[in-house]
């Protein structure tokens, strides 16, 4: 390949990375930088070997105390943790980043859920980028200052209680409403992508049901912590979940449809 050509590949692969993982892009330029002061040939898979390594280092072990120190704090992963990922690669990708006062509230909230319910884990979605308010999580624009984070529901499994969730990336699998939902028809009329999410997954997963209980209690929990600003779910849910309160708001049609997860985001 000409010169030229593979600068650009690079160009495009640093800002890929960048979106993605925020960091992603940076971690490619000093690997490319050391690899230059070493002087070392490498063959395409090895290359690929190096960086994989080189990558997983910086985020996994590097980033989190330098995140602590700039004011956000990496959520648990491990298999015993409080509250869990949905899939490892929300952690791989540094989408696990909070404020230490989300953190705190999630902690306390998956505490009261164990006490409650011993068998269950709360498992997260997005949250936010390690560094630099206003750099937003894509494809939430929100998620941009370590506030926001979206949760799974919970979920019954051919009538058992299950820790899992329906679909690989955690969002685009909807529960539909029962009865008329007005908000949601609005959406779909006005925003062509409020039910984007739909396009991501090939199957339909009828074995999952929605636990209306659990999730309900979830949301009562987290709206009875003081730091919580607000929450945001598919108005027929509020109503099938029998949920009044005054933080739990509507998103709009120019965001994307919240009855595939819980947002929730503090003060
Ligand atoms: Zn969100």
């Amino acid at each position: 390949m000409k010169k030229g050509g593979s600068i650009l590949l690079q160009i495009i692969l640093i800002l890929f990375l960048t979106v993605i993982s925020q960091i992603g892009g940076i971690i490619y330029i000093l690997y490319c930088l050391v690899l230059s002061l070493l002087k070392k040939k490498i063959p395409y898979y090895g290359h690929l070997l190096l960086f994989s390594c080189f990558y997983l280092i910086c985020c996994l072990v590097i980033v989190p105390p330098i995140a602590k120190y700039g004011g956000r704090v990496a959520l648990p992963y491990g298999s015993d943790a409080m509250i869990k990922p949905h899939q490892i690669g929300t952690v791989l990708l540094n989408r696990h980043y909070v404020r230490p006062a989300l953190y705190q509230l999630l902690e306390e909230v998956s505490e009261d859920m164990e006490a409650k319910y011993p068998d269950m884990k709360i498992s997260y979605l997005d949250a936010c980028f390690p560094f630099i308010n206003q750099f937003p999580l894509l494809p939430h624009l929100s998620h941009d200052d370590g506030k926001k984070i979206d949760l799974a529901f919970q979920y019954e499994r051919d009538g058992e209680k299950t820790n899992k969730n329906p679909g690989w990336l955690g969002y685009g699998v909807y529960i539909e409403p029962t009865d008329k939902s007005p908000s949601l028809n609005r959406c779909l009329s006005e925003n062509p992508i409020y039910d984007g999410g739909k396009y991501f997954h090939f199957r339909k997963y009828p074995a999952y049901t929605l636990d209306t209980k659990r999730t309900a209690a979830i949301i009562r929990t987290i709206l009875s912590k003081p730091s919580c600003q607000k929450i945001f779910i598919e108005p027929h849910l509020k109503t099938r979940l029998g949920l009044q309160h005054s933080k739990i708001r509507f998103h709009g049609c120019h965001s994307v449809r919240h009855d595939d997860h819980i947002h929730v985001q503090i003060y």
